[in-house]
């Protein structure tokens, strides 16, 4: 953590949760945010057929409301996808691109993560752009090589980081596994991610912009690994269902 960058717990609760199943974790979350650290955010991603009922029961509660995806086009013919006036006319707040189960399951790439964050950004949405290496790449020492390459979707925005933009890096390895970096190995990449940003954007956008750390973040290991100087928060995928474990994160990031 560091002082100068607000941290950020974010739940990705990604095909899980009806409405009704998200709406009684609220019931038993949001009474105990008057315990949450202050300067702590926190925001709920829910699937998008969640997503008003959430953001119903979030309004007035300081609990931020995200999307899990957008898509690259703000409208048309792309029968089953959600654009970015959708989110906007739904109040989300943020949203996630690039996230590692939809690079392998939709094969989505830099070029396409780029038009998604310009969608976003047209309709006022901050992104939280995910990164990671899988375990085959970290085990060829191609980490940086991989995080270098993904960190091109910013060729989309040649005069400055776009507005809001937090970074989640997520080694694909980590990720549902149980498995978590080690608190120097997240350092390691947020450090490498963060020397990119001042490269690309100078000193000053690369000590604003957040970068969380996303896979197997749990209550026993959230307070170590918030505690390197270079990670901001949590992208929380398995621990963020449930009410108590998501709380302790939320504590660890305080
Ligand atoms: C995620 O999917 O963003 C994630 C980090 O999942 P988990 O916490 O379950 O590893």
């Amino acid at each position: 953590m560091n002082a100068k960058r607000a941290p950020l717990a974010i739940a990705n609760w990604k095909m899980n949760k009806s409405p009704r199943e998200a709406a009684a974790f609220l019931d038993e979350f949001l009474p105990r945010r008057s315990g949450f650290p202050e300067g702590v955010q926190v925001a709920i991603a829910p699937a998008f057929p969640a997503l008003e009922r959430v953001g119903r029961l979030l309004l007035h509660s300081g609990v931020l409301l995200g999307a899990q995806d957008v898509h690259t086009e703000a409208k048309g013919a792309h029968t089953g996808e959600v654009s970015a006036p959708m989110l906007k006319d739904l109040e989300v707040q943020l949203a996630l691109v690039g996230h590692s189960e939809r690079r392998r399951d939709r094969k989505e790439g830099e070029s396409e993560c780029g038009k998604k964050i310009t969608r976003l950004l047209e309709a006022g949405i901050p992104a939280v752009y995910c990164v990671g290496e899988t375990l085959e790449e970290r085990e060829k020492g191609e980490t940086d090589a991989v995080l270098t390459r993904q960190m091109t979707c910013f060729d989309a925005f040649p005069d400055g980081p776009p507005p809001g933009i937090v970074l989640a890096y997520e080694p694909v390895w980590a990720i549902g596994t149980g498995r978590a970096a080690t608190p120097q190995m997240a350092q390691d990449a947020h450090r490498v991610l963060r020397g990119l940003l001042e490269k690309r954007y100078g000193a000053a956008h690369a000590e604003a912009i957040r970068i969380l750390y996303g896979g197997s973040v749990t209550p026993a290991n959230a307070r170590e690994l918030f505690s390197q100087p270079d990670i901001d928060g949590g992208l929380v995928g398995g621990a963020s269902l449930v009410p108590k474990d998501f709380e302790a994160i939320v504590l660890a990031a305080g």
